[in-house]
């Protein structure tokens, strides 16, 4: 293991090394670009219901939970 001594590169775009303020990007711009690609995966998994199924069918063995 080499010491880590190249700045670290923004992690969005992966060509301009890390500004301190916005880290691990480069930029607002890149943190605000980051972030709408987060929201658009986060927004999908927090919209998917609950299994209705599944929670009738646990319904007789609540005493686990
Ligand atoms: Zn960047």
């Amino acid at each position: 293991m080499s010491p880590v001594q190249e700045a670290r590169l923004c992690v969005y775009c992966r060509k301009h090394p890390v500004e301190a303020k916005w880290r691990p990007f480069c930029s607002e711009r890149c943190k605000l670009l980051d972030l709408a690609n987060w929201a658009d995966g986060t927004y999908r998994v927090a919209a998917e219901p609950v299994h209705p199924a599944t929670v009738a069918e646990d319904n007789t063995d609540t005493s686990e939970f």
